[in-house]
């Protein structure tokens, strides 16, 4: 690579000794904090809030003289902690395996040659390369620097950049957020700095994420109101003169009825699961939250370069004051049809100049040429060996003296070589700094409508010997040589992505650093320019946020030069007018912006380190079409939370209402079903069917629907669960116990039987909620469409839940002492058949629901979520 340029370049290891090296060092890794051993976090699983609330309940059944109930709520605590703390483990799995898909990188000279290798195979004695973005994987000495600032941070805590000169230290952990450095490793692995810190920071929680806190908020909410109606209700029971114990008894069901068990860790799962089917779109979210987040997406702002082009690019066009040659070559092949009537000297001097400024390359490996570094700097690497400028031959490059590297906000680099600083940059950035000869700003426009992207490259004879010592100094009283135009054709896949987005009501606009010509030429190109062909300029923007907010609020807006801090702006201006922004970035300044951004995306190719580190969305493939797939998953995962919480909470209803039918008849309407019998819904029968609705594919359409608000537990999830699905289920409920009884003669205003006959009622009633969570099961599958319609193979896990349901069912009724236990028997003929009407009854409310809803106000309305 170009940092010392290739005459003085350090040979660095063999790839033998460094071999050698690896073997005898083990590889750099650094520790990992450990882990919170195993029985630590079970034993958490079982004294969390709602496990000591058990406890309690459990052990006073014990003191009121009821050791059945202690003993079942005691195997419900232990059940529930084991159930969640394997729920946590996949999860906790499923996140290892994700970060593995993005191995750590490094550059270093091996054999003489620059290349990248795995972070972990850095050796001691390795000469590395470091670039603006890097994270610096061992700890360094450094041998020469260019303009080189070290976010230390990591180390120090300290936020302010270091500049460390040559000889000085830059430790592994730390991220070079200016300039350019190379550096032999001095330390790798445990024996760094950062290993030493960590070994100190061990076995620290992460910080709970924001759904995690409001997933905490919801079920503490719960269990006081939990606790709460208990109360009253032994209250209520003491009043029309229940036994204390039998009154202990009823608020212990109540409060039981209304906690809902397990469900953290499957939401947790559930999480995992979506990102893992992200990860297999190439897709990959550093927090679990951010799957959730990413379905809620509303505007999607994304650079152009790389995402919706290939990145693919190649020099197609020179002008020169001249003339203009056209280059005509495949991929990049060092050779090409070159069309230029005029002399070739200045044709090759613009190319030797932007040779001498491109950090990258191209090479032959198995008969193609790939390029090696950024692929627009590899581009001119091509382009000089098409004009025959020959790059290999490092004798003749004079040293290079000094180096000014790129950076967003100049959007130029320089160096200075021989008696001669060499410029290439944005024509923009560029032209203000030279003689413009005439022509040139035509030119320029020209090559930018047609959507090619254009450099400068300049160049000032020096006078004096010394070298220039600032990027001002060097850059001034250019001569203009020429414009370089580069193609780098759209990403196949990208319009249908964009107007995948159209469909699913999410704004797309493209913010990006390049030329506002050549970025409306390419929005235009791929469908992403909207009617208002509104194109602008991070300089044009509004000054107020509020404005900014309103202008960019359109779809299919184009911002163009932009830089990092205008991206920030954008970030901000856009939440605060609602949006759940994502955005991408890959410089070390986009981090700010990628932060604000509710999604934050960076490449998993290109871009930095610095970017990937701030993100929350990694995209392997750098493609657009990527976001919307990872939008689409969130969405898909999304519903199927709101689908098993659906489900989980409708039969609190079913559970809760014989305790409310007991209270109000002061205990003369015998209880439908009993504490037992509800644990027996809520962690036997329930348990997988709400598995399988968490794992529901993809509905077809999820992305043809405008984005829904972000909140999981919201009124509408309420309202069909406890306003529609779970009166219908408590109705036949109650419905099947009171015709159990009738077939037996009993007749309203007589007292209601004991014994086998009350046992085979509640059995009825027990069958019913059964049934009735059947029906809910296949009705969650979909929020718009009537049960049957959805097709039954697209989630084969349900059928296979629903029959370990239906077995389930059948144990706790005849197997005699699980039946004996829960206080229930095998219905009889009429409570079978009154009991089975919970299925078209919960199937028939839930499609007259959809119905009514499909008609109301649409999620649009209440697509905002604030803050
Ligand atoms: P994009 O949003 O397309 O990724 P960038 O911010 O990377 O845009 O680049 C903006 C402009 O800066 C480019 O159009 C180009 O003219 C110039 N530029 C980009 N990279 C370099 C570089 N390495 N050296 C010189 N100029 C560059
Ligand atoms: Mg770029």
């Amino acid at each position: 690579m170009s940092i010392a340029g290739p005459a003085q370049m350090r040979a660095g290891l063999t790839s033998k000794e460094a071999a050698a090296r690896l073997r005898a060092e083990g590889p750099n890794r650094l520790p990992v904090a450990r882990r919170i051993p195993a029985w630590r976090r079970l034993l958490a699983e079982m004294v969390h809030f709602f496990a000591l609330l058990f406890w309690v309940a459990g052990a006073l059944a014990f003191v009121a003289g009821m050791p059945q109930l202690g003993v079942a709520v005691f195997v419900v605590i232990v059940l529930n902690g084991l159930f969640a703390f394997a729920q946590e483990q996949r999860a906790e799995h499923a996140a290892e395996r994700l970060s593995e898909l993005l191995p750590r990188r490094a550059t270093v000279v091996r054999d003489g040659v620059a290349g990248q290798v795995p972070a972990e195979d850095l050796v001691v004695g390795d000469v590395v390369l470091l670039a603006e973005g890097d994270r610096i994987s061992a700890d360094l000495r450094l041998d020469v620097v260019h303009a080189l600032a070290v976010d230390t941070s990591a180390l120090t805590g300290e936020s302010v950049p270091e500049h460390p000169a040559v000889g000085q230290a830059a430790p592994a952990g730390c991220f070079v957020i200016e300039g350019e450095a190379r550096a032999t490793v001095e330390a790798t692995g445990q024996n760094t700095r950062l290993a030493g810190i960590a070994r100190l920071t061990q076995a620290q929680r992460p910080a709970p994420t924001p759904l995690r806190k409001e997933l905490d908020r919801v079920s503490r909410i719960i269990a006081v109101v939990a606790v709460m109606v208990g109360a009253v209700f032994f209250g209520v029971a003491l009043l029309v003169g229940t036994p204390p114990s039998a009154g202990f008894l009823f608020a212990v069901g109540v409060t039981v009825a209304v906690v809902p068990e397990g469900l953290l860790p499957t939401v947790t799962l559930s999480l995992a699961m979506g990102a893992q089917r992200m990860a297999g779109r190439h897709a990959l979210v550093r927090n679990l939250d951010a799957v959730e987040t990413l379905g809620s997406t509303t505007f999607i702002c994304t650079d152009k370069t790389g995402t919706l082009t290939r990145n693919e690019m190649s020099v197609v066009e020179v002008w020169m004051p001249d003339g203009t040659a056209t280059i005509d070559g495949n991929g990049y092949e060092p050779v090409a049809t070159v069309h230029w009537a005029g002399d070739d000297a200045p044709l090759r001097d613009v190319a030797w100049v932007a040779a001498r400024c491109s950090s990258g390359r191209v090479s032959e490996k198995d008969g193609r040429w790939v390029p090696h570094g950024d692929p627009m700097e590899a581009a001119l690497d091509a382009f000089a060996r098409r004009v025959g400028v020959d790059t290999d031959d490092g004798a003749h490059a004079a040293p290079e003296r000094a180096r000014f590297p790129f950076d967003a906000r100049r959007r130029r680099m320089s160096v200075v070589t021989g008696n001669r600083v060499l410029v290439k940059g944005a024509p923009d950035s560029v032209f203000p700094r030279c003689a413009v000869p005439p022509g040139a700003v035509e030119a320029l426009r020209a090559l930018a409508r047609r959507g090619l992207r254009v450099l400068a490259v300049a160049a000032r004879d020096l006078t004096t010997a010394e070298a220039p010592g600032s990027a001002a100094e060097a850059e001034r009283d250019l001569t203009l040589l020429g414009l370089i135009a580069l193609e780098d054709p759209p990403r196949q896949g990208a319009a249908a992505a964009l107007a995948a987005c159209r469909r699913a009501g999410i704004r797309v606009a493209m913010v990006t650093g390049d030329h506002p010509d050549t970025a409306r030429a390419i929005a235009a190109e791929v469908g992403l320019l909207g009617p208002e062909q509104l194109v602008v300029t991070g300089r044009d923007l509004p000054a107020a946020d509020a404005d900014l907010g309103a202008l960019l609020d359109h779809d299919g807006v184009v911002v163009a030069r932009v830089t990092p801090e205008d991206k920030l702006r954008i970030a901000r201006a856009l939440r605060h007018r609602g949006h759940v922004v994502a955005m991408t970035g890959d410089g070390v300044n986009d981090a700010p912006a990628l932060r604000e951004a509710a999604i934050g995306v960076a490449m998993g190719r290109s871009g930095t380190d610095v970017a990937r580190e701030a993100s929350d969305l990694v995209l392997l493939d750098d493609n657009f079409s990527t976001i919307v797939a990872a939008v689409e998953q969130g969405r898909a995962t999304f519903a199927n939370l709101r689908r098993f919480l659906t489900y989980h909470l409708t039969d609190n209803v079913a559970e809760l209402a014989p305790f409310v039918v007991w209270a109000l008849s002061a205990g003369t309407f015998p209880l439908a079903i009993g504490v037992l019998q509800v644990l027996a819904l809520d962690i036997g029968t329930d348990v997988l069917p709400a598995l399988a609705l968490g794992a529901e594919p993809a509905a077809a359409h999820v992305l043809d629907r405008p984005p829904t608000h972000g909140h999981l537990l919201d009124g509408r999830l309420f309202a069909r669960a406890f306003g529609v699905l779970g009166p219908v289920e408590a109705a036949v409920e109650l419905g099947a116990f009171l015709t159990a009884f009738l077939a037996l003669g009993w007749r309203p205003g007589a007292p209601f039987p004991h014994g086998p006959a009350l046992l085979a009622a509640s059995g009825a009633a027990f069958s019913a909620v059964v049934f009735g969570q059947v029906a809910n099961a296949f009705a969650c599958r979909s929020t718009l469409r009537p049960a049957w319609t959805v097709p039954w193979r697209t989630n084969r896990l349900l059928l296979g839940a629903v029959a370990a349901e239906l077995a389930m069912l059948a144990a706790f009724l005849y197997v005699p002492p699980l039946a004996h236990l829960l206080g229930q028997t095998g219905p009889s003929r009429a409570g079978w058949l009154t009991a089975l009407l919970a299925v078209p009854a919960v199937l028939a409310a839930d499609t007259m629901y959809k119905r009514l809803r499909g008609s109301g106000p649409g999620p649009r309305a209440r697509r905002r979520r604030v803050g």
